[in-house]
């Protein structure tokens, strides 16, 4: 058994810098004691906002010099203990700074309260102000939630109720995570395994039926069982929704989900829409995979596991890096020197060590590197998460390098557009170079998987949810049977006649945590459309637009920032583009599989 190093034992060479964000830990700590006399600079303008046009420009400038040192320290101690999760000392300087953020959190909630109850006149007055030009946009869109905000006592209540108003949702993931229990099953080998959220998706991937289809029932029998309390979870959630959306004006629960992106209603209704119409790709996977699994119906366990699984070969470090840069080159020369940057300035943390925070992710702040933290299993997988989070890091260094602190972060809607085109971007190249037609189809076949998984999948959990919403708005009950139907006839719709779905599948939507988050997966699937517009645009020559997306920070609207880069979400376009790729890509995949 190969030993696992420790931290200590990691090549340097391979590990992230992070003497760039602070030279010692003393740099840290001198930093760190600073923080108090930076919030009391910015606590000095509560009761004041009013005062004046310049003293509204102080108090937000006061509050970025706060928060961009916040930033700066939270993100060190993170990445620090994330080296090793185990280590003490790292541990403990992460604690100290998410305890001092979350009561400087508290302390800091005045502002936008003080600026939404300020007289309609003054604020109007602030937000026309020449001297407050540079903060016209984050006033343009306190404005919009003007209207919404309620007298001094009602907000009181609102504020005091919150905790209380969520409950369905804590309810609903202490039972998830913490309570429930599934019955074993026997792997492959005739070995007990227990089955677990963690688990279940090997288990789906197993080449094995048997595996496959106990895993799914031993997990679905026990929602099943406990369909009523569910039921009752998500309704309650879902009534929550729909009054505090009542409580403020808005025109119901999604619209006032939508409204922190400013995203209209019909862009919702236009992805549903898209994804209907080309339906029928869908349909066709499924009746690929029924042939190729030799099954003349599939179920709903047969959709995980690869048809092509044996491909996965290995590719040592150097040769992942070579990839991702020729995969890229097309990004044209400006994106090339920044990824030749990231491996030369070492952004990113690649070994594996003991203790060492599993999973992926490219974290960073205002001023730093974006680091990227992923340990590098030497797989085609590993160059995939290595190409999606190098887009992640270079969107952050390219809009921070553009932007204003203030306006540097962008926006969830559209965090997943730069990664993903990476993604694409690697598939194309890989599809190029490859040495057969056997890793043709492995790379075609993940590309479905990952379509329909976030294009197709998703986009039926939206539409899902919006017709829950649609009848608790009627004032029709959301009871276990409503559910089971309404999740039920979807999934045939989407799934077509292919598949002949085990009717526990009825019981799915009672364990997507994401349920309690409402109206979030739209965005999923208007991501994969983007980043497939992106970078087929890519590939035509035609770099610019993508590199202003990329620049753009959180500047703008996403709607306009992805308008501007070609992707227009207020037609059907773009998830009908991404959804006539798809199909391209099956049928080469299926003719690759008729020629075997
Ligand atoms: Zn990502």
């Amino acid at each position: 058994m190969e030993k696992i190093k420790t931290r200590a034992e990691v090549n340097p060479q391979l590990s992230w810098d992070l003497t760039k964000l602070y030279k010692t830990a003393e740099d840290w700590e001198k930093e760190f004691a600073s923080l108090e006399s930076l919030l009391a600079k910015f606590l000095a303008y509560k009761g004041r906002l009013a005062e004046s046009a310049q003293t509204l420009f102080d108090a937000y400038k006061a509050s970025d010099d706060f928060e961009i040192v916040l930033d700066r320290l939270y993100t060190y101690a993170h990445l620090k203990s994330d080296e090793d999760t185990a280590d003490s000392v790292n541990k403990s300087r992460l604690d100290r700074i998410s305890e001092k953020a979350a009561v400087f959190s508290s302390q800091c909630a005045w502002f936008s309260p003080e600026l939404l109850a300020m007289d309609e006149a003054k604020f109007e007055s602030c937000r026309h102000d020449p001297v407050l030009a540079f903060y016209k946009r984050s006033l343009d869109n306190e404005a919009r939630y003007r209207p919404h905000v309620l007298s001094a006592p009602e907000e009181k209540i609102l504020a005091r109720s919150g905790n209380v108003l969520n409950t369905a949702s804590s309810v609903f993931s202490a039972f998830n995570d913490a309570d429930l229990r599934f019955p074993a099953i026997k792997n492959s080998d005739g070995k007990k395994v227990e089955v677990t959220h963690g688990n279940y998706i090997t288990l789906m991937q197993s080449p094995d039926r048997k595996v496959r289809k106990s895993a799914f029932k031993s997990l679905y029998k026990v929602y099943h069982s406990f369909r009523n309390t569910l039921a009752s979870t998500l309704y309650a959630n879902t009534k929550k929704n729909i009054l505090s959306a009542e409580l403020r004006n808005m025109e119901g629960a999604r619209n006032a989900s939508l409204f922190s992106d400013n995203i209209p209603l019909s862009v919702y209704d236009s992805l549903i829409d898209a994804v209907h119409d080309k339906i029928h790709y869908l349909h066709k996977y499924m009746s690929v995979r029924s042939r190729e699994l030799g099954l003349k119906k599939l179920d709903m366990y047969d959709l995980y596991n690869p048809l092509i699984p044996e491909c996965d070969f290995s590719v040592s470090w150097q040769e992942a890096v070579k990839y991702v840069k020729e995969a890229l080159a097309p990004l044209g020369k400006e994106y090339g020197k920044i990824a030749e940057k990231a491996f030369a300035e070492q952004w990113m943390d690649v070994e594996e060590n003991r203790g060492k925070r599993s999973g992926a992710y490219s974290s960073g702040c205002y001023g730093s590197m974006p680091y990227i933290l992923m340990t590098f299993k030497g797989n085609l997988t590993s160059v995939s998460t290595l190409a999606h989070e190098l887009g992640h890091s270079i969107h952050s260094y390219l809009s921070h390098a553009n932007q204003p602190y203030h306006y540097a972060y962008y926006r969830i809607f559209v965090a997943e557009v730069a990664s993903t085109t990476n993604e694409i971007l690697l598939h194309e190249y890989l599809m190029k170079n490859a040495p057969s037609d056997t890793v043709r189809a492995y790379l075609l076949n993940q590309l479905l998987d990952e379509a329909r998984a976030t294009l197709y999948r998703q986009t039926m959990f939206a539409e899902f949810e919006r017709a829950i919403y649609d009848d608790a708005a009627k004032g029709i009950p959301l009871t276990a049977d409503r559910l089971e139907k309404i999740y039920f006839d979807l999934n045939n719709f989407y799934h077509g006649s292919a598949v002949k779905a085990d009717p526990l599948i009825a019981s799915e939507w009672s364990r997507i945590p994401h349920f309690y988050r409402s109206f979030y997966v739209y965005k999923y699937a208007t991501g994969f459309s983007a980043a497939v517009a992106l970078s087929r645009n890519i590939l035509a020559g035609n770099t610019e637009p993508y590199l202003s997306f990329l620049k753009a920070g959180g500047s703008k609207d996403v709607l306009d920032i992805m308008k501007d880069a070609g992707v227009d979400f207020t037609t059907k376009e773009p998830v009908i583009s991404a959804l006539e790729y798809f199909n391209d890509r099956l049928e080469a995949f299926d003719n690759i599989l008729k020629k075997k």
